[in-house]
């Protein structure tokens, strides 16, 4: 069999959409488990909408998913040369014709069907050589149209079973404006030949396209790839999710990642959008995903986007990190935040400032003494859904912040200021006389205190907890006690105190 080769080629005329990195990641998971390659074409030939900083930008964010091309990147608009020699071809061999009518004129052409209630379809004209003459005096330009031949076309689709089209329905098609640039239909076809790709898996919103591009594989005498058309991806409201609607939902890969998710977060989250296992298993690494990922499993129906689930997803992944790895991706979230081309995140940009101020923090924090980090790790992932939050909320772990006291009183626990006074010192002494520092004898001690008098546990332990961590998703009372061991622990009660 020969080699599986499979590209994704998006436009750079906008973001990059999740849409995108899930095309890009069904490829990679289909080609690479069976040593195919993974090929990235960005489809550049509409000069006016493709811009540079999109491309850009898509490719950086395929290189944070980890989802890179085994090849150079192709341009299409390199191969503009090879378009107009092949639909050059088509012309000589009377498979594709100049067509002259204006736009007006094919809108009054249309109108008429319209009054005639007839379905319009633009097929060859028999232009005398008359009118071919005036309209070259008129200085008329002509596009070129490809010759579709009356039969019955039928391909099979992986995913969407077979597809049936009568080719009467499908117009004489544009396939070079009167500028003589090549139309998608026709350099799309031409690219993925040249770059001998094997199968097409792209969004669904490609199926009617694909009939066009299958009459033009075939009058090339191409061999036809395998077209697998994935569905859709709607609005929570079920409205389909346009590429362009880059506002508050998360569709751009960019804003998950400027949230602090993790790459393998986003990649098991687009993934069971559209595929699980029988088991309906949930997470899955991405060498699991390529392990165990397989088209037949693809399922034909639209997803609809949810995204609590992708935050179920990140606080996931979060937990399955070791404290090693923890600290990198944290580093390299700080890292994207500051330098990230794609993101270009201004100087005066919030995120840009706290990012600045957490990188400072991290230096002096010394990260890399991975037996604090392993001291407080179990304890701190189970509480972070994204990695933003641990920049926010661990600086407790190593710095004394002031608590402020809408956080230490609270009425309904009966913690009020006058209590925090009373108690503090005695559980101060209380401590500073355990010398077991463990758990056990911490619990023991605390609790045998606050029976004997008669207060409740919240009433002594809700302070300590607020005064040490200030923050209210840290770890309990007795989590911190020991994270923070008994020195640290004391001189942030007293410190309280003065
Ligand atoms: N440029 C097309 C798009 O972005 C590519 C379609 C394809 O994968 O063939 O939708």
């Amino acid at each position: 069999m020969s080699e599986i080769r499979v590209r994704i080629a998006p436009s750079p005329t906008w973001n990059m959409h999740i849409g995108t990195a899930r095309a890009a990641l069904f490829n990679y998971l289909f080609a690479k488990p069976q040593w195919g390659k993974f090929l990235i074409r960005i489809e550049d030939t509409d000069k006016e909408r493709s811009l540079p900083e999109h491309t850009q930008e898509i490719l950086a964010w395929l290189n944070w998913l980890g989802l890179n091309p085994d090849e150079e990147i192709v341009y299409q608009s390199a191969n503009e040369q090879k378009h107009k020699e092949i639909i050059q071809k088509l012309i000589d061999e009377w498979k594709a014709y100049y067509a002259w009518e204006s736009p007006e004129e094919l809108q009054e052409m249309r109108d008429q069907a319209r009054k005639e209630k007839k379905w319009f379809v633009y097929k060859t004209p028999n232009y005398t050589q008359e009118q071919i003459d005036q309209y070259k005096k008129d200085w008329r330009k002509a596009v070129v149209r490809f010759k579709v031949e009356e039969k019955g076309l039928v391909f099979n689709d992986m995913v969407k079973w077979e597809i049936r089209t009568d080719t009467s329905t499908i117009w004489d098609f544009v396939i070079a404006k009167s500028d003589g640039s090549p139309i998608f239909y026709l350099a799309n076809v031409v690219d993925d030949n040249l770059m001998w790709i094997t199968h097409v898996i792209r969004g669904e919103d490609h199926i009617p396209n694909t009939p066009k591009q299958i009459l033009l594989y075939e009058a090339l005498w191409y061999d036809v790839p395998v077209f697998w058309h994935l569905p859709l991806l709607l609005n929570p409201n079920k409205s389909k999710m346009s590429k362009r609607d880059t506002s508050d939902t998360f569709v751009t890969v960019k804003k998950f990642a400027q949230a602090g998710f993790l790459p393998q977060a986003v990649l098991n989250f687009i993934a069971l959008m559209w595929w699980h296992t029988s088991d309906d298993r949930e997470f899955f690494t991405f060498d699991e995903l390529l392990k165990e990922f397989s088209m037949d499993r693809v399922q034909s129906s639209n997803a609809v986007y949810d995204f609590p689930r992708a935050i179920h997803f990140n606080a996931e992944h979060i937990r399955n990190l070791t404290p090693e790895q923890f600290v990198e991706q944290l580093k390299n979230y700080i890292d994207l935040l500051l330098n990230n081309d794609a993101l270009k995140l201004e100087e005066e940009n919030e995120l840009f400032q706290k990012a600045k101020y957490w990188d400072n923090l991290i230096k002096e924090w010394k990260l890399d003494d991975l037996d604090y980090v392993e001291k407080w790790f179990d304890e701190v992932k189970v509480r972070l859904q994204t990695l933003e939050q641990f920049v926010l909320y661990a600086k407790y772990l190593y710095d004394f912040v002031e608590v402020s006291d809408d956080i230490l009183y609270n009425a309904k626990m009966k913690v009020s200021k006058e209590l925090v006074q009373e108690q503090l010192p005695k559980i101060i002494d209380l401590l500073e006389n355990i010398e077991a520092w463990d758990k056990e004898t911490l619990k023991n001690t605390l609790i045998s205190y606050n029976k004997e008098n008669e207060l409740k546990n919240g009433q002594t332990l809700r302070p300590i907890r607020s005064i040490l961590s200030w923050v209210q998703a840290s770890p309990w009372a007795f989590e911190l006690l020991l994270i923070l061991w008994k020195e640290e622990s004391l001189n942030r009660l007293r410190r309280y105190l003065s």
